[in-house]
């Protein structure tokens, strides 16, 4: 017999800590720390349940000595985090033939014979894991419940309280310990060695004489966390049964459709009101607590954080920071950067044009445009290239999980609410349609056809309405996300906190008007050759590529240089007094050159060649490896006057954004691909002419800064040497994880999950930064370029600049910023934030609950 070392009776003074007797036991203590009337209750530490759960028996007796004579008791589980579950509760614990009659004259003969079932029921259910179907049986009695008892286990149902309350908790302790059990908390965060603690609690009867009942209340609305008395109350009841009513519990506000609590009892719904104030300062937290009545007496049983959306956990959040009853930096630790996304939907706008080409379930909600992808790899080639996309599935898989990060949107043809693709994009927070059952989709073809006949090929735009549960053709006007309210507060608080800076990667001005609304400190990257993507202008583009002689380049690139000038201007005013950082062209060939006869025609037509000569001359640029070809600086080394015609426009777009309002414009001009001094200083000298040049014929002064990518291997290796001329070095992180590893980003996708699945790659390294290898690069290069230039200013423009823990790689280093894409910015700001407010208290892994009747439940 174990000894009771590891029981404890719950009071003021007991010592209960969530480590060792799990949050509920905890949560109990403040409730009784704040003067609430909770019934006697006992907590059994985690290692004791282990030791229950292997067969060993504690001494039960002094356990059931805290309970006085008639002891009738329930058992709940009491988890480190609430969110990993545990076995359900049970009640009633201690009910027989001998007890009935005393109860029966305590509350009732009905009461009574109705504790007496409802206990032989549950335990026979969850105890000896009986059919709950034995029991339905019309009139049943406790004498009919027996036999059906007897009859299936061949034995009698066992009387004795300790014999009882050893199995109850027994089951409750190895039911945790099973399989099933252990793999779901693990998919919660649980480690795999996670404990269960457990409450045993003296029955507050919601049954017998006088007004007796159980309900639930919760004082926040839990869709926007907006102040709201909320719940149920259900007369002659236990535990929740009042939620699950089925329409004959009470309200508990004064309600038109029907009885109110606050009506029948106004006496306790105001002393409910009063408690709910007492734990929100209390425990600095919304809680939903469940209370019982036995014959007018209220009893409150247990309380846990109120259930809600991740809306309403800001707005709750920032309440409780602006009542002072948590720190602003509290509220900002409260919000996992994660549950941002599911804020920042973009939406259909109200008056757009729909072609509704499909409508199926609106499985998570906004609206996205993009062409259209039919697999996982080429979403990712599309997402690598920039390029939003709609996935288009039957149905996903986990092997389209992949996929699914990359695009912008799902769409599928069968499936609902809770099918895979809907469950990870609302995860993803990724508008998606399921159960589009009216299109025909040929994955193999690569196209989908409509009901109406009309067909959509791969490469086809197609907009989302995950909201109405829609899919439109073509591209539709969509009003961007708003942060305001509560989450622009919070995200200000965090900003207050933040070290380290976060900017966004925007190559139009839709975008640059995103990150400005997600209060982005700037562009961290504008890829200058992605504002060429829209079909009339790629054109131009590409025969400012092409051009075999100087005056066809000359001429190419006079119309280039007004588009460019305008782009660049609108970005200056967008981003007013914030820096904008172009980055110069950086075009793979392989992304720019004409593939199909339509993209050749109209080149030739353009360029008064013949469809044979255009061939030719892509013939001519054909590379074999073009991410390691005629790209970025290589392509402004080789073709000066391009890089010129962008360093006329950007100063000049500088000039004509200027205002009164600012004054100065000072752009960043960023090489790519670096991989040499030398590049760097014949980009530098040709881009002072330039400014030179206008500086002179109009008599301005120009500011600039020049700024490199570190992107390749050996920039980072020769920083030191490139930050002689470079007053800013931004990690490319995206091409330097492709060159580190030797890892194509177009056709990583076909290996990568079987490299992660087989615990090669811990993660895929385009989404989470390598720290060991790519990690080392960055380290070395932060070190010699600040060596040689200790006020460079570095930070990180790949993709992993929205990553949180990337963002913590970042931060250790010392970087000044990351930069991301507009939507990943209030993640990244929230992310920053947490890093700096947990650095100085470093372990906060240990946390433990102060001791002045306060604590911040996970
Ligand atoms: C990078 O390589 O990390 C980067 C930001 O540039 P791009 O993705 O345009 O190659
Ligand atoms: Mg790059």
């Amino acid at each position: 017999m174990l000894d009771s070392i590891n029981f404890e009776l719950i009071t003021q003074t007991a010592g209960i800590s969530r480590r060792l007797h799990g949050t509920r036991a905890k949560c109990l203590q403040r409730l009784i720390r704040l003067g609430m009337p909770v019934p006697d209750t006992v907590a059994l530490s985690i290692p004791l349940v282990r030791k229950i759960a292997s067969g060993q028996r504690p001494d039960l007796k002094q356990l059931l000595d805290h309970f006085g004579s008639w002891p009738v008791l329930s058992v709940r589980a009491s988890t480190e985090k609430p969110e990993w579950g545990g076995p359900s509760t049970i009640l009633n614990i201690g009910m027989n033939r001998a007890n009935e009659a005393f109860f029966a004259s305590k509350l009732g003969a009905e009461a009574a014979r109705k504790l007496h079932i409802k206990f032989i029921q549950s335990y026979a259910i969850e105890v000896s894991r009986l059919d709950e179907d034995m029991f339905d049986v019309p009139d049943l009695t406790v004498e009919k419940a027996y036999e059906a008892y007897e009859h299936e286990m061949e034995e009698e149902f066992p009387q004795d309280i300790e014999v009882q309350l050893f199995e109850v908790l027994k089951s409750m302790a190895r039911a945790w310990e099973g399989t099933s059990a252990r793999l779901l908390r693990m998919s919660k965060g649980a480690p795999e060695d996670a404990g269960l603690g457990l409450v045993v609690q003296r029955m507050a009867f919601g049954l017998g004489k006088g007004e007796s009942g159980s309900g639930v209340i919760q004082f926040i609305n839990p869709e926007d966390g907006a102040p709201k008395r909320m719940g149920r109350y259900l007369p002659q009841s236990q535990g929740r049964d009042a939620l699950s009513g089925e329409g004959r519990a009470m309200y508990l506000t004064s309600d038109p459709r029907g009885e109110s609590l606050q009506d029948n009892q106004p006496e306790i719904y105001q002393e409910l009101k009063r408690l709910g104030g007492v734990s929100r300062t209390g425990l600095r937290e919304e809680m939903q607590i469940e209370f019982t009545l036995e014959g007018g007496k209220l009893s409150i049983l247990d309380a846990v954080v109120a259930p809600r959306s991740a809306r309403a956990s800001v707005a709750t959040a920032v309440a409780l920071a602006k009542d002072d009853i948590i720190s602003e930096a509290d509220a900002v630790l409260r919000i996992e950067p994660k549950a941002i996304p599911d804020l920042l939907h973009q939406q259909v706008h109200a008056d757009a044009k729909r072609d509704v080409i499909s409508q199926g379930i609106a499985a998570s909600p906004g609206a996205a445009t993009g062409k259209l992808v039919f697999d996982t790899v080429a979403a990712q080639a599309s997402a690598a290239q920039g390029e939003a996309c709609i996935l288009v599935r039957r149905e996903t898989s986990p092997e389209d999980i992949r996929g699914m990060h990359a695009a912008r949107g799902i769409l599928t043809e069968r499936g609902g609410q809770t099918s895979h693709a809907a469950v990870i994009a609302r995860g993803l927070g990724l508008p998606c349609v399921s159960g589009a059952s009216d299109l025909d989709i040929d994955p193999k073809a690569k196209m989908l056809t409509t009901k109406d006949g009309r067909v959509f090929e791969a490469g086809d735009i197609i907009t989302l309405d995950g909201t109405a549960g829609q899919a439109l053709a073509g591209q539709v006007q969509l009003v961007e996300a708003g942060i305001g309210g509560p989450l622009e507060t919070l995200l200000s608080w965090a900003d207050e906190h933040r070290d380290i800076g976060v900017r966004a990667n925007a190559d139009t001005p839709t975008e640059a008007a995103v990150a400005r609304k997600f209060e982005a400190e700037g562009i961290g990257l504008t890829r200058t050759e992605h504002m060429f993507f829209a079909e009339d202008r790629l054109t131009v583009l590409r025969e400012a590529i092409f051009a075999e002689d100087g005056s066809d380049r000359t001429a190419a690139l006079a119309r280039l240089l007004p588009m460019q000038r305008d782009d660049f201007a609108e970005l200056f005013t967008i981003m007013s007094h914030r820096p904008v950082c172009l980055r110069l062209f950086d075009p793979p060939l392989h992304e720019f050159l004409p593939s199909s006869r339509g993209g050749i025609r109209e080149m030739a037509e353009a360029m008064g060649l013949s469809a044979k000569e255009v061939q030719q001359r892509i013939d001519g640029l054909k590379e074999f490896n073009p991410m390691l070809g005629m790209r970025g600086v290589r392509l402004g080394i080789t073709v000066p006057e391009i890089y010129d015609m962008q360093a006329r426009a950007i100063f000049e777009a500088a000039l004509q954004a200027q205002t009164d309002d600012n004054p100065k414009v000072v752009p960043e001009i960023m090489i790519p691909l670096v991989s040499a001094k030398r590049e760097v200083e014949l980009v530098k000298s040709r881009i002072d002419a330039v400014a030179a040049d206008i500086m002179t014929k109009t008599g301005e002064t120009l500011d600039y800064r020049l700024g490199v990518m570190v992107e390749t291997p050996r920039a980072a290796l020769r920083a030191g040497d490139i930050a002689t001329h470079a007053g800013f070095l931004s990690f490319g992180t995206n091409d330097m994880t492709q060159m580190t590893y030797g890892l194509s980003r177009d056709d990583a996708g076909r290996f990568m999950s079987d490299y992660v699945k087989k615990g090669v790659f811990p993660e895929d390294p385009f989404h989470a930064l390598d720290r060991d290898g790519v990690g080392e690069l960055l380290e070395l290069a932060v070190e010699r370029g600040r060596k040689v230039r200790s006020k460079v200013t570095l930070s990180v423009c790949g993709e992993h600049g929205g990553d949180p823990d990337s963002i913590a790689f970042c931060r250790s280093l010392g970087l000044d910023y990351v930069s991301c894409s507009p939507y990943r910015v209030p993640i990244a700001r929230l992310a920053a934030a947490h890093l700096a407010i947990r650095d100085p208290k470093a372990v906060e892994e240990d946390f433990e609950f102060p001791e002045d009747g306060s604590f911040v439940p996970e």
